[in-house]
Protein backbone atom coordinates (compact mmCIF):
# COMPACT_ATOMS: atom_id res chain seq x y z
CA UNK A 1 0.00 0.00 0.00
CA UNK A 2 1.66 3.64 -1.29
CA UNK A 3 1.62 5.86 1.90
CA UNK A 4 1.35 9.15 1.17
CA UNK A 5 4.10 10.77 -0.39
CA UNK A 6 4.00 14.33 1.34
CA UNK A 7 6.28 14.34 4.45
CA UNK A 8 4.57 15.84 7.64
CA UNK A 9 5.33 18.96 8.56
CA UNK A 10 5.96 20.08 11.90
CA UNK A 11 4.94 23.95 13.20
CA UNK A 12 3.20 24.62 17.33
CA UNK A 13 1.18 27.14 18.44
CA UNK A 14 3.59 28.80 19.85
CA UNK A 15 6.14 29.14 16.61
CA UNK A 16 7.73 31.89 15.15
CA UNK A 17 5.74 34.03 13.04
CA UNK A 18 7.59 33.49 9.60
CA UNK A 19 6.86 30.00 10.27
CA UNK A 20 3.41 30.01 10.10
CA UNK A 21 2.80 33.03 7.37
CA UNK A 22 -0.52 32.92 5.24
CA UNK A 23 -0.14 30.79 2.08
CA UNK A 24 -1.42 32.86 -0.55
CA UNK A 25 -4.52 30.30 -2.15
CA UNK A 26 -3.26 29.31 -5.54
CA UNK A 27 -5.25 30.10 -8.65
CA UNK A 28 -5.87 26.77 -9.24
CA UNK A 29 -7.56 26.45 -5.98
CA UNK A 30 -10.17 28.88 -7.56
CA UNK A 31 -10.70 26.30 -10.74
CA UNK A 32 -11.97 23.78 -8.54
CA UNK A 33 -14.79 25.76 -7.32
CA UNK A 34 -16.65 25.95 -10.56
CA UNK A 35 -15.78 22.07 -10.55
CA UNK A 36 -19.18 21.28 -11.94
CA UNK A 37 -19.01 23.28 -14.74
CA UNK A 38 -15.80 22.56 -16.03
CA UNK A 39 -16.74 18.75 -15.79
CA UNK A 40 -19.68 19.79 -17.89
CA UNK A 41 -17.63 21.60 -20.59
CA UNK A 42 -15.25 18.81 -20.64
CA UNK A 43 -17.84 15.93 -21.05
CA UNK A 44 -20.11 17.71 -23.13
CA UNK A 45 -16.75 18.42 -25.52
CA UNK A 46 -15.76 14.36 -25.18
CA UNK A 47 -19.49 13.93 -26.15
CA UNK A 48 -19.87 15.69 -29.00
CA UNK A 49 -16.56 14.37 -30.58
CA UNK A 50 -17.89 11.09 -30.12
CA UNK A 51 -16.74 9.74 -26.71
CA UNK A 52 -19.34 8.14 -25.23
CA UNK A 53 -20.51 8.97 -21.45
CA UNK A 54 -20.59 6.13 -18.61
CA UNK A 55 -22.26 6.94 -15.60
CA UNK A 56 -20.66 5.09 -12.65
CA UNK A 57 -22.25 5.19 -8.65
CA UNK A 58 -19.65 3.36 -6.34
CA UNK A 59 -15.63 3.59 -6.02
CA UNK A 60 -15.88 -0.39 -6.63
CA UNK A 61 -16.41 0.48 -10.06
CA UNK A 62 -12.86 0.21 -12.19
CA UNK A 63 -12.64 3.58 -13.96
CA UNK A 64 -10.03 1.99 -15.70
CA UNK A 65 -11.72 0.04 -17.96
CA UNK A 66 -14.11 2.57 -19.08
CA UNK A 67 -11.07 4.69 -19.95
CA UNK A 68 -9.63 1.79 -21.90
CA UNK A 69 -12.97 1.67 -23.79
CA UNK A 70 -12.70 4.84 -25.01
CA UNK A 71 -15.15 6.62 -22.63
CA UNK A 72 -15.46 9.04 -20.23
CA UNK A 73 -16.36 7.59 -16.41
CA UNK A 74 -18.73 10.19 -14.63
CA UNK A 75 -20.00 9.93 -11.00
CA UNK A 76 -23.62 10.21 -10.56
CA UNK A 77 -24.15 9.94 -7.14
CA UNK A 78 -26.60 13.00 -6.16
CA UNK A 79 -25.92 15.71 -3.77
CA UNK A 80 -29.35 17.27 -4.11
CA UNK A 81 -32.02 17.51 -1.63
CA UNK A 82 -34.27 19.21 -3.97
CA UNK A 83 -34.48 15.70 -6.02
CA UNK A 84 -35.72 13.46 -2.78
CA UNK A 85 -39.16 14.27 -3.18
CA UNK A 86 -39.93 13.29 -6.85
CA UNK A 87 -37.78 10.12 -5.90
CA UNK A 88 -40.10 9.49 -2.87
CA UNK A 89 -42.76 8.48 -5.34
CA UNK A 90 -41.40 5.48 -6.01
CA UNK A 91 -38.74 4.86 -3.15
CA UNK A 92 -39.61 4.67 0.82
CA UNK A 93 -38.94 7.74 2.49
CA UNK A 94 -36.86 6.11 4.89
CA UNK A 95 -34.29 5.23 2.08
CA UNK A 96 -30.86 6.69 2.44
CA UNK A 97 -30.77 10.20 0.89
CA UNK A 98 -27.91 9.34 -1.49
CA UNK A 99 -29.77 7.14 -3.12
CA UNK A 100 -33.46 9.02 -3.19
CA UNK A 101 -31.14 12.10 -4.72
CA UNK A 102 -29.86 9.69 -7.15
CA UNK A 103 -32.98 8.38 -8.51
CA UNK A 104 -34.90 11.55 -8.21
CA UNK A 105 -32.20 12.93 -10.79
CA UNK A 106 -32.78 10.17 -13.05
CA UNK A 107 -36.74 10.64 -12.57
CA UNK A 108 -36.50 14.47 -13.30
CA UNK A 109 -33.82 13.47 -15.85
CA UNK A 110 -32.00 16.60 -14.64
CA UNK A 111 -28.29 15.81 -14.33
CA UNK A 112 -26.98 16.65 -17.40
CA UNK A 113 -24.44 13.94 -17.05
CA UNK A 114 -26.99 11.25 -16.45
CA UNK A 115 -28.84 12.81 -19.62
CA UNK A 116 -25.65 11.91 -21.59
CA UNK A 117 -24.30 8.49 -20.33
CA UNK A 118 -24.86 5.99 -23.23
CA UNK A 119 -24.43 3.61 -20.09
CA UNK A 120 -24.31 2.89 -16.52
CA UNK A 121 -22.04 0.65 -14.94
CA UNK A 122 -23.95 -0.20 -11.25
CA UNK A 123 -22.75 -3.10 -8.24
CA UNK A 124 -25.03 -4.34 -5.79
CA UNK A 125 -23.56 -3.10 -3.00
CA UNK A 126 -26.47 -2.28 -0.69
CA UNK A 127 -29.64 -3.46 -0.60
CA UNK A 128 -31.24 0.14 -1.35
CA UNK A 129 -29.19 0.82 -4.61
CA UNK A 130 -29.16 -2.68 -5.80
CA UNK A 131 -33.37 -2.55 -6.18
CA UNK A 132 -33.46 1.39 -6.73
CA UNK A 133 -30.97 0.35 -10.32
CA UNK A 134 -34.12 -2.35 -10.74
CA UNK A 135 -35.99 0.66 -11.01
CA UNK A 136 -33.72 2.90 -13.27
CA UNK A 137 -32.76 -0.22 -15.32
CA UNK A 138 -35.98 0.31 -16.91
CA UNK A 139 -35.79 3.16 -19.07
CA UNK A 140 -31.72 3.43 -19.04
CA UNK A 141 -28.93 1.29 -20.40
CA UNK A 142 -27.15 -0.63 -17.54
CA UNK A 143 -24.96 -2.95 -16.12
CA UNK A 144 -24.35 -4.27 -12.43
CA UNK A 145 -21.46 -5.33 -11.07
CA UNK A 146 -22.00 -8.51 -8.62
CA UNK A 147 -19.62 -7.85 -5.82
CA UNK A 148 -19.14 -10.58 -3.36
CA UNK A 149 -18.98 -9.29 0.56
CA UNK A 150 -16.21 -11.51 1.62
CA UNK A 151 -13.28 -9.85 1.29
CA UNK A 152 -11.11 -12.56 3.26
CA UNK A 153 -12.17 -14.96 0.76
CA UNK A 154 -9.70 -15.98 -1.64
CA UNK A 155 -12.73 -17.54 -4.01
CA UNK A 156 -14.72 -14.15 -3.61
CA UNK A 157 -11.70 -12.77 -4.59
CA UNK A 158 -11.82 -14.95 -7.79
CA UNK A 159 -15.07 -13.93 -7.98
CA UNK A 160 -14.82 -10.43 -8.25
CA UNK A 161 -12.40 -10.70 -10.90
CA UNK A 162 -14.74 -12.93 -13.28
CA UNK A 163 -17.26 -9.68 -12.50
CA UNK A 164 -14.68 -7.27 -13.55
CA UNK A 165 -13.77 -9.94 -16.83
CA UNK A 166 -17.29 -9.75 -17.48
CA UNK A 167 -17.08 -5.65 -17.51
CA UNK A 168 -14.68 -5.88 -20.34
CA UNK A 169 -16.65 -7.99 -22.49
CA UNK A 170 -19.79 -6.03 -21.57
CA UNK A 171 -17.93 -2.21 -22.85
CA UNK A 172 -16.32 -4.24 -25.88
CA UNK A 173 -19.79 -5.34 -26.79
CA UNK A 174 -21.66 -2.09 -25.97
CA UNK A 175 -19.33 0.16 -27.12
CA UNK A 176 -17.78 -1.32 -30.41
CA UNK A 177 -14.08 -1.47 -29.42
CA UNK A 178 -11.22 -3.79 -28.00
CA UNK A 179 -10.35 -3.24 -24.68
CA UNK A 180 -5.82 -4.03 -25.58
CA UNK A 181 -3.29 -4.59 -22.94
CA UNK A 182 -2.01 -1.37 -24.36
CA UNK A 183 -5.01 0.63 -23.31
CA UNK A 184 -5.75 -0.54 -20.07
CA UNK A 185 -2.01 0.12 -19.12
CA UNK A 186 -2.65 3.89 -20.07
CA UNK A 187 -5.74 4.23 -18.06
CA UNK A 188 -3.61 2.53 -15.22
CA UNK A 189 -0.78 4.96 -15.28
CA UNK A 190 -3.75 7.78 -15.33
CA UNK A 191 -6.12 6.89 -12.49
CA UNK A 192 -2.15 5.93 -10.31
CA UNK A 193 -1.40 9.42 -11.23
CA UNK A 194 -4.56 10.84 -10.01
CA UNK A 195 -4.30 9.14 -7.10
CA UNK A 196 -1.32 10.03 -6.41
CA UNK A 197 -1.59 13.35 -6.87
CA UNK A 198 -4.70 13.52 -4.29
CA UNK A 199 -2.73 11.83 -1.99
CA UNK A 200 0.05 14.44 -2.29
CA UNK A 201 -2.69 16.95 -1.39
CA UNK A 202 -4.63 14.90 1.01
CA UNK A 203 -1.51 14.86 2.97
CA UNK A 204 -0.82 18.04 3.20
CA UNK A 205 -3.38 18.40 6.12
CA UNK A 206 -0.95 16.67 8.28
CA UNK A 207 0.73 19.72 8.99
CA UNK A 208 -0.03 20.97 12.24
CA UNK A 209 -1.00 24.00 10.42
CA UNK A 210 -1.94 23.23 7.23
CA UNK A 211 -2.43 24.86 4.44
CA UNK A 212 -5.83 23.91 3.35
CA UNK A 213 -8.89 23.66 5.63
CA UNK A 214 -10.53 20.39 5.02
CA UNK A 215 -13.88 21.98 3.17
CA UNK A 216 -10.67 23.08 0.24
CA UNK A 217 -9.25 20.04 0.03
CA UNK A 218 -12.98 18.28 -0.12
CA UNK A 219 -13.79 20.20 -2.81
CA UNK A 220 -10.38 19.07 -4.89
CA UNK A 221 -12.69 16.22 -5.57
CA UNK A 222 -13.61 16.21 -9.49
CA UNK A 223 -16.61 14.15 -10.45
CA UNK A 224 -14.74 13.06 -13.55
CA UNK A 225 -11.38 10.90 -13.12
CA UNK A 226 -8.63 12.36 -15.83
CA UNK A 227 -9.65 15.43 -16.45
CA UNK A 228 -6.20 17.13 -18.21
CA UNK A 229 -6.42 20.65 -16.64
CA UNK A 230 -7.81 19.01 -12.99
CA UNK A 231 -4.53 16.85 -13.14
CA UNK A 232 -2.43 19.90 -13.78
CA UNK A 233 -4.08 22.12 -11.34
CA UNK A 234 -3.80 19.28 -8.86
CA UNK A 235 0.29 19.44 -9.44
CA UNK A 236 -0.12 23.56 -9.04
CA UNK A 237 -1.80 23.10 -6.16
CA UNK A 238 1.11 20.36 -4.70
CA UNK A 239 4.07 22.98 -5.97
CA UNK A 240 2.45 25.36 -4.46
CA UNK A 241 1.40 24.41 -0.88
CA UNK A 242 4.24 21.54 -0.32
CA UNK A 243 5.95 22.90 3.03
CA UNK A 244 3.92 25.83 3.34
CA UNK A 245 1.52 26.31 6.24
CA UNK A 246 -2.06 28.22 7.08
CA UNK A 247 -3.11 30.36 9.39
CA UNK A 248 -1.53 30.25 12.48
CA UNK A 249 -5.09 29.34 14.20
CA UNK A 250 -5.49 26.21 12.24
CA UNK A 251 -2.93 24.74 14.67
CA UNK A 252 -5.36 25.40 17.82
CA UNK A 253 -8.37 23.97 15.79
CA UNK A 254 -9.27 20.33 16.69
CA UNK A 255 -8.18 17.68 14.79
CA UNK A 256 -10.84 15.48 13.04
CA UNK A 257 -10.87 11.94 11.26
CA UNK A 258 -14.34 11.98 9.76
CA UNK A 259 -15.04 8.29 8.33
CA UNK A 260 -18.60 6.71 7.51
CA UNK A 261 -20.82 7.74 4.28
CA UNK A 262 -19.03 9.75 0.78
CA UNK A 263 -20.08 13.76 1.27
CA UNK A 264 -20.83 13.73 -1.97
CA UNK A 265 -21.01 17.13 -4.21
CA UNK A 266 -23.64 19.40 -2.60
CA UNK A 267 -23.97 17.24 0.68
CA UNK A 268 -20.83 18.81 2.51
CA UNK A 269 -22.92 20.55 5.15
CA UNK A 270 -21.39 17.98 8.20
CA UNK A 271 -17.82 19.33 6.99
CA UNK A 272 -19.05 22.93 6.94
CA UNK A 273 -20.60 22.74 10.79
CA UNK A 274 -17.13 20.66 11.67
CA UNK A 275 -15.40 23.60 10.85
CA UNK A 276 -17.46 26.35 12.10
CA UNK A 277 -17.45 24.98 15.47
CA UNK A 278 -13.91 25.29 15.94
CA UNK A 279 -12.42 21.91 14.41
CA UNK A 280 -10.14 21.13 11.17
CA UNK A 281 -11.00 18.04 9.40
CA UNK A 282 -7.85 16.44 8.53
CA UNK A 283 -8.79 13.39 6.88
CA UNK A 284 -11.73 11.86 5.69
CA UNK A 285 -11.19 7.72 5.39
CA UNK A 286 -14.58 8.00 3.37
CA UNK A 287 -14.91 7.62 -0.36
CA UNK A 288 -14.80 10.88 -1.09
CA UNK A 289 -11.37 11.33 0.94
CA UNK A 290 -8.77 8.95 0.89
CA UNK A 291 -9.97 5.67 0.73
CA UNK A 292 -10.18 4.89 -2.86
CA UNK A 293 -6.30 6.78 -3.07
CA UNK A 294 -4.64 4.00 -0.49
CA UNK A 295 -3.71 1.79 -3.43
CA UNK A 296 -2.60 1.76 -6.65
CA UNK A 297 -2.44 -0.61 -9.34
CA UNK A 298 0.66 -2.43 -10.69
CA UNK A 299 0.89 -0.94 -14.73
CA UNK A 300 3.47 -3.91 -14.79
CA UNK A 301 1.84 -6.81 -13.21
CA UNK A 302 1.74 -9.57 -15.43
CA UNK A 303 -1.69 -10.08 -15.33
CA UNK A 304 -2.76 -6.44 -15.27
CA UNK A 305 -7.02 -7.26 -15.32
CA UNK A 306 -6.51 -9.33 -11.39
CA UNK A 307 -4.23 -6.90 -10.36
CA UNK A 308 -6.82 -4.12 -11.09
CA UNK A 309 -9.71 -6.35 -9.70
CA UNK A 310 -7.45 -7.25 -6.33
CA UNK A 311 -7.01 -3.25 -5.61
CA UNK A 312 -10.58 -2.71 -6.02
CA UNK A 313 -11.79 -5.88 -4.03
CA UNK A 314 -9.65 -4.11 -1.17
CA UNK A 315 -11.49 -1.24 -0.83
CA UNK A 316 -12.96 -1.04 2.95
CA UNK A 317 -16.77 -0.30 2.58
CA UNK A 318 -19.35 -1.24 5.29
CA UNK A 319 -20.88 -3.86 2.79
CA UNK A 320 -18.15 -6.21 3.25
CA UNK A 321 -17.85 -8.96 6.02
CA UNK A 322 -16.24 -8.82 7.87
CA UNK A 323 -14.65 -5.62 7.29
CA UNK A 324 -11.44 -5.22 9.26
CA UNK A 325 -9.79 -3.50 6.91
CA UNK A 326 -11.94 -0.39 8.11
CA UNK A 327 -10.51 -0.68 11.36
CA UNK A 328 -7.01 -1.06 10.21
CA UNK A 329 -7.35 2.67 7.74
CA UNK A 330 -8.09 4.40 10.89
CA UNK A 331 -5.61 3.34 12.90
CA UNK A 332 -3.02 4.34 10.41
CA UNK A 333 -4.90 7.38 9.39
CA UNK A 334 -5.09 8.46 13.04
CA UNK A 335 -1.67 8.49 13.89
CA UNK A 336 -0.44 9.82 10.25
CA UNK A 337 -2.96 13.04 10.41
CA UNK A 338 -2.85 12.86 14.19
CA UNK A 339 -6.27 13.13 14.86
CA UNK A 340 -7.72 14.17 18.40
CA UNK A 341 -11.31 12.92 17.42
CA UNK A 342 -13.07 10.31 15.23
CA UNK A 343 -16.94 11.76 13.61
CA UNK A 344 -18.56 8.87 12.09
CA UNK A 345 -20.47 10.04 9.25
CA UNK A 346 -24.21 7.82 8.69
CA UNK A 347 -26.97 9.07 5.92
CA UNK A 348 -30.09 7.80 7.84
CA UNK A 349 -31.25 4.57 6.54
CA UNK A 350 -28.01 3.62 5.82
CA UNK A 351 -27.50 0.20 7.79
CA UNK A 352 -24.62 -1.27 6.98
CA UNK A 353 -22.71 1.84 7.97
CA UNK A 354 -24.99 2.24 11.30
CA UNK A 355 -24.49 -1.03 12.50
CA UNK A 356 -21.15 -0.66 11.86
CA UNK A 357 -20.50 2.54 13.90
CA UNK A 358 -20.78 0.11 17.19
CA UNK A 359 -17.32 -1.05 16.19
CA UNK A 360 -16.02 2.07 15.41
CA UNK A 361 -17.02 3.66 18.29
CA UNK A 362 -15.77 0.89 20.36
CA UNK A 363 -11.84 1.24 18.32
CA UNK A 364 -11.86 4.83 18.59
CA UNK A 365 -12.64 4.92 22.30
CA UNK A 366 -10.78 1.74 23.50
CA UNK A 367 -8.15 1.20 21.16
CA UNK A 368 -7.05 4.80 19.94
CA UNK A 369 -8.76 6.44 22.90
CA UNK A 370 -9.68 9.43 21.68
CA UNK A 371 -13.27 10.91 21.77
CA UNK A 372 -15.78 9.88 19.15
CA UNK A 373 -18.99 11.43 17.57
CA UNK A 374 -21.69 9.16 15.42
CA UNK A 375 -24.21 11.91 13.26
CA UNK A 376 -26.62 10.48 11.98
CA UNK A 377 -28.45 12.70 9.17
CA UNK A 378 -30.08 12.84 6.00
CA UNK A 379 -29.77 15.79 3.40
CA UNK A 380 -32.04 18.47 5.06
CA UNK A 381 -30.59 21.12 7.05
CA UNK A 382 -33.25 20.82 9.75
CA UNK A 383 -30.57 19.29 12.09
CA UNK A 384 -27.88 21.53 11.42
CA UNK A 385 -27.67 23.22 14.65
CA UNK A 386 -28.10 20.12 16.32
CA UNK A 387 -25.38 18.85 14.99
CA UNK A 388 -23.04 21.70 15.55
CA UNK A 389 -23.94 21.42 19.13
CA UNK A 390 -22.87 17.75 19.60
CA UNK A 391 -19.57 18.85 17.84
CA UNK A 392 -19.19 21.51 20.21
CA UNK A 393 -19.45 19.37 22.83
CA UNK A 394 -17.29 17.12 21.42
CA UNK A 395 -14.67 19.76 21.14
CA UNK A 396 -14.90 20.88 24.41
CA UNK A 397 -14.18 17.08 25.53
CA UNK A 398 -10.72 16.92 23.64
CA UNK A 399 -9.73 20.70 24.83
CA UNK A 400 -10.33 18.90 28.61
CA UNK A 401 -8.19 15.95 27.81
S1 LIG B 1 -19.31 3.70 0.63
FE1 LIG B 1 -19.25 1.65 -0.30
S2 LIG B 1 -21.10 1.56 -1.54
FE2 LIG B 1 -20.72 3.73 -1.11
S3 LIG B 1 -19.46 4.49 -2.82
FE3 LIG B 1 -18.07 3.81 -1.25
S4 LIG B 1 -17.57 1.70 -1.80
FE4 LIG B 1 -19.46 2.24 -2.90
S1 LIG C 1 -24.54 5.50 2.11
FE1 LIG C 1 -25.06 3.39 2.69
S2 LIG C 1 -27.21 3.09 2.09
FE2 LIG C 1 -26.44 4.94 1.07
S3 LIG C 1 -25.77 4.20 -0.93
FE3 LIG C 1 -23.96 4.16 0.39
S4 LIG C 1 -23.88 2.10 1.31
FE4 LIG C 1 -25.94 2.39 0.39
Amino acid sequence: MPSCEQSPTSCSSTRPSSCCGKTPAPASLAWFEEMIPHCLDFARAEHEQGRPIVGILCEFTPRELIFAAGAVPVCLCGGSADTIPAAEEDLPVLLCPLIKSTYGYHVQKSNPFLEMAALIVAEDTCDGKKKMYELMAEARPMHVLELPKRQGDASAGAYWETEVRRLITVLETHFGVSITCERLRESVLLMNRERGLRRQLAALMRSKCPPLTGRQLLRLKSSISGIPADLEHYEAIVQALAGKEGPPERADRVRVLVTGVPMVHGMERVVDIIEESGGLVVCQENCTGVKPLLEDVDPDAPDLVAALAAKYFHLPCSIMTRNDARLDTLRGLAREYRAECIIDLIWQGCLTYDVEDALVKRFAEEELGIPYLRILTDYSPSDTARIAVRVQALFETVRQR
